[in-house]
């Protein structure tokens, strides 16, 4: 029997996930179909209720339902109740359980891919969204100095520092604004963008949140947005002369940690990084 894994979220628009979801289950030979759930909030709870049946492995979470969703699931496994947002959940005998992979998915991606150690570096995180809120944990869980929240709306940021665990990093929330940005920025070792500016098709396409003269020199710039895989950001980056990752590598690594509790088997990792690239270009 054909097994599924849904996409739910609300507008979907074009997603990665699908291309390399399915790449991974056709290698290891695995009969599951990796389907696009566009679903309305209206039809939020029917879609939940679909989601227990036998023929269905689990889902995916996405913009806008990582943090609404939480109540609804029978079961959120520590971590998602610690980031306070789901990214993927299990259909374990029609009890749908959530968990929250975004946070090792950023962690593996900073390790393994720009080799790049976190602990005792000061850490300025733009943006206060779901992504912001897994990414600015796992952060504060790892030794880190100083984190740094930097949002267009504060009270985001400031809910963020808010909930993270207790730690000895000095941590703080601070207003989209330049002068207090260009201040935090020129002191911190790594500059992650978790907002949205800068993504292909949208209104921010081809704009930088931050400009090449505030980036210090051989600091890492990490942009969370992985489309297109050169933003305006790590442009800027470059030209700075800072190291720069972009996001495609989180993307995959929070999926190969999703296919892994969905199938409970290691995750064919090399071959979602050639899909998601192939998707990609
Ligand atoms: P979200 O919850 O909608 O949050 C969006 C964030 O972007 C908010 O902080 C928002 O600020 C900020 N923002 C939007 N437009 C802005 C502008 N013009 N100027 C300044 N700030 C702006 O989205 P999310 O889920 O956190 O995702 C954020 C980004 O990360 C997206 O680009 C998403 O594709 C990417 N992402 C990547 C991965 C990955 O695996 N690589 C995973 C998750 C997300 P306000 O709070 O003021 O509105």
């Amino acid at each position: 029997m054909t097994r599924y894994v849904g996409l739910l979220g609300y507008p979907l628009g074009h997603s990665l996930s699908p291309t390399f979801q399915q790449a991974a289950f056709n290698h290891c030979g695995l009969d599951l179909r990796y389907d696009l759930w566009e679903t309305p909030l209206d039809d939020l709870e029917v879609a939940l209720e679909r989601a227990r049946g036998r023929q269905y492995v689990g889902l995916n979470v996405t913009i806008p339902y990582k943090e609404s969703i939480m109540p609804l699931l029978d079961e959120r496994d520590s971590l998602a109740r610690r980031v306070g947002a789901v990214n993927t959940v299990v259909n374990n005998n029609g009890r749908l359980v959530g968990y929250n992979t975004d946070a090792e998915g950023f962690m593996l991606s900073l390790l393994m891919q720009a080799g790049f150690s976190v602990r005792g570096k000061r850490v300025v995180v733009l943006g206060a969204g779901g992504a912001s809120r897994a990414i600015s944990y796992a952060l504060a869980s790892s030794e880190i100095r100083s984190l740094t929240i930097i949002n267009r709306t504060l009270e985001r940021a400031q809910d963020i520092v808010d909930a993270l665990p207790a730690t000895s990093a000095a941590v703080k929330a601070l207003p989209w604004d330049k002068e207090r940005m260009a201040e935090a920025i020129s002191g911190c070792n790594l500059l992650v963008n978790a907002t949205a500016v800068g993504m292909k098709h949208s209104a921010t396409e081809g704009q930088s949140p931050v400009e090449a003269a505030l980036i210090p020199r051989r600091i890492l710039v990490y942009d969370l947005v992985y489309n297109p895989s050169e933003t305006p950001l790590l442009a800027a980056a470059k030209q700075a002369g800072a190291y720069t990752q972009g996001g495609l590598g989180m993307l995959v690594y929070q999926g190969a940690s999703a296919f892994e509790l969905w199938t409970d088997r290691d995750a064919p990792v090399e071959i979602m990084f050639e899909a998601a690239q192939r998707g990609l270009t």
